[in-house]
């Protein structure tokens, strides 16, 4: 039978006749692993381990304030925080929108760390660029098209979530759509898929991270908070995902996790982060890689175990040896 034009020669995946086409993102499109860096410092792919972390939601300055100054105090380098928030329930939380973005922004120039946050509708791709270091697609949106388009045609870094229930191949495919936009800054985030258990919020696909490894030249972090729904299984999840080989870690932290507005089942509070943290330097190590190095902010703040003299917040090891796009902050290694 004469195979349509539109199907290349692909594998069955399940019956299915699926296009092996992610022809930028497959491991072999380039000779070297990315390195995605952010403004500010933070870079994904290296020796370096990204630690990305904050509240699900952006609820007020005071919130933020205190869980930034305490995840940068911790060693985190990134902080996260939804200033539009996807909810199953219209009646939900939404996020404060613009008004969020500015105190991310604030609160991350305070502390010197970079900023992450979700953007869900393609008209505020623009407005999210001009607050943030990097744009979150999330699991609801990773087939959302138009989105991807949009936020490949900037050279802001992208943290693609995985869907879902996407496969492995749906979620290159999706990288894809961003690469081809020619944004090279992608970063993929397991953070759970649907399972037929509901032990858990979702099923945690660790196997992904050497599995990506192979796929792909794109770093892979994870979300030990989304995948598990439940504060006292992150630590030993997140333990688990560096010592798998992930680069980098997306962990939801609230100073009040009973009171948060979001997901605060999942979240740590700050004491637990900072303990997860000393645990995870000793993980990193193993894992051939290090926690931040994060340079002293205004405040004072930097991270415990690295005296000033120390603190080079670039790693020895990650020569860059060639400037993929001097505005996206993507380097190889
Ligand atoms: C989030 O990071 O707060 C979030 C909504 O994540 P996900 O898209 O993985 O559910
Ligand atoms: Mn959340």
């Amino acid at each position: 039978m004469k195979r349509p034009r539109c199907v290349e020669a692909g594998r069955m995946e399940r019956g299915v006749n699926v296009p092996q086409s992610y022809r930028l993102a497959r491991r072999d499109a380039r000779s070297e692993r990315t390195v995605v860096r952010l403004r500010g410092g933070a870079s994904f792919g290296g020796d370096e381990i990204a630690i990305c972390a904050g509240p699900c939601g952006v609820e007020s300055g005071e919130q933020l304030d205190e869980t930034a100054r305490e995840v940068a105090r911790a060693g985190a380098n990134v902080l996260r925080g939804g200033a539009y928030k996807p909810r199953t329930s219209p009646y939900s939380f939404q996020g404060l929108g613009e008004e969020a973005l500015k105190m991310l922004r604030d609160a991350g120039d305070r502390y010197g760390l970079g900023v992450v946050t979700e953007v869900l509708d393609p008209r505020d791709v623009e407005l999210v660029t001009q607050y943030a270091d990097m744009l979150q697609i999330g699991t609801r949106n990773m087939q959302n098209f138009p989105l991807l388009r949009e936020v490949g045609a900037t050279r802001v870094p992208v943290l693609l979530k995985r869907g879902l229930s996407a496969t492995v191949q749906e979620w290159l495919l999706a990288a894809e759509y961003i690469l081809l936009g020619g944004n090279d800054g992608v970063v993929l985030c397991e953070r759970g898929v649907r399972s037929f258990d509901v032990a858990t919020r979702n099923l945690l696909d660790i196997s992904v991270v050497p599995l990506l490894e192979d796929l792909t030249h794109l770093p892979v972090i994870v979300d030990p908070s989304h995948a598990m729904g439940i504060a006292r299984l992150v630590p030993p999840i997140a333990v688990a995902s560096i010592a798998a080989g992930a680069h980098g870690l997306l962990i939801e932290v609230h100073p009040d996790p009973p009171n948060a507005l979001s997901d605060g089942a999942q979240s740590l509070d700050c004491a637990q982060f900072a303990k997860l943290m000393r645990r995870l330097a000793a993980v990193a190590e193993f894992a051939g890689r290090h926690l931040p190095r994060r340079k002293p902010s205004g405040d004072g703040v930097s991270a415990p175990g690295y005296p000033a003299s120390a603190i080079s917040g670039e790693s020895a090891r990650n020569p860059e040896s060639e400037v993929r796009s001097s505005t996206s902050g993507v380097k190889l290694a």
